[in-house]
């Protein structure tokens, strides 16, 4: 059994070193991937469950590397975030987001964009002036833009995450909880913070016709933030079914491969040009 023992700490290892080697690898490619011009900013749109209209979408970001390949957001944020290259990436994810809502806005005015912001991002000043010179230099309404926060970052130790928060709002930039049920934060906390939309966490939504407890997490979650003045996105969709259980809710938005999969720039224009015939 000694042995038996010992193989196993050395596959352990062999499998520890194969995640660290990873590690490096995504390390060293993420810091050329900008210059490089190897991002791209994927927009999911947001449906008006009331309407049935287009309401806006949600930037996500895609990274294609020559060696690497496709290396998913959840993989290389973190990294991003821990070796303090985020704040480039968000600059990056900022400057192309605000361009294309400037374009797109030419042929849907009411259009809202949503941009991911990582909680780190929040303690950096030069990306809140970055976001609100560039408002103003195109020329664009701050009521459709909207930075999504998840709500990890709220229980964190952002200490000045309040006064953040206050000057978004101020000008009219409005705040969401990303990720809302999968942490632990009060939502008598979350309120006294102030955000304009909640965002139901999508493992609570891909099941919610199969889960009772997850129908009765949706249908709360919406009556709460609708108590509060809060509008409500449910992200997840993935069937006709969940679309309209979550319309019977009176969730605001819905957001999801039912609806649509991130889509690159000029493929969101079709949609958007055939979403509004
Ligand atoms: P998120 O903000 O919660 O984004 C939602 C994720 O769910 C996206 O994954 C999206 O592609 C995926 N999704 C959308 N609809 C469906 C659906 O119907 N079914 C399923 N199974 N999934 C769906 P993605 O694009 O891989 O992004 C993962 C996470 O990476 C994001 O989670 C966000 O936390 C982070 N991320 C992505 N882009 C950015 C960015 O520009 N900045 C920052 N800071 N984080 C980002
Ligand atoms: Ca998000
Ligand atoms: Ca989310
Ligand atoms: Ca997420």
């Amino acid at each position: 059994t000694k042995c038996a023992s010992s193989e196993r700490w050395q596959l352990f290892d062999v499998a520890n070193s194969v995640v660290s080697e990873r590690r490096l690898k995504v390390t060293s490619a993420l810091k050329t991937a900008l210059d490089k011009g190897e991002f791209a900013l994927y927009m999911q749109p947001q449906i008006n469950l009331t309407t049935g209209k287009v309401h806006g979408c949600e930037g996500l970001l895609r990274w294609s590397h020559p060696d690497l390949g496709q290396v998913p957001p959840d993989e290389f944020i973190p990294i991003a975030e821990s070796s303090g290259m985020i704040y480039s990436v968000t600059e990056w994810v900022i400057e192309q987001g605000l361009r294309y809502q400037k374009q797109i806005v030419e042929q849907f005015p009411s259009h809202v964009l949503s941009l991911n912001i990582s909680g780190k991002d929040l303690s950096k000043r030069e990306l809140t002036v970055q976001l609100i010179t560039l408002i103003n230099e195109l020329n664009l309404n701050p009521r459709q833009i909207i930075l999504e926060i998840t709500e990890s970052v709220t229980i964190g130790k952002e200490a000045n995450l309040k006064e953040v928060v206050d000057d978004y709002r101020r000008i009219g930039i409005k705040v969401a909880i990303d990720d809302f049920g999968t942490g632990y934060s009060s939502l008598a906390y979350l309120s006294q913070l102030g955000f304009d939309e909640l965002k139901i966490d999508k493992q609570f939504v891909m099941n919610i016709e199969t889960s009772r407890s997850n129908q009765t997490i949706c249908k709360a979650t919406c009556d709460m933030a609708h108590s509060l003045g809060s509008k409500v996105v449910a992200e997840g969709i993935e069937s006709l079914a969940s679309y309209t259980r979550l319309q019977g809710y009176g969730c605001d938005f819905g957001q999801g491969y039912f609806i649509s999969k991130p889509l690159a720039m000029s493929d969101y224009l079709v949609w958007l040009t055939k979403a509004n015939r």
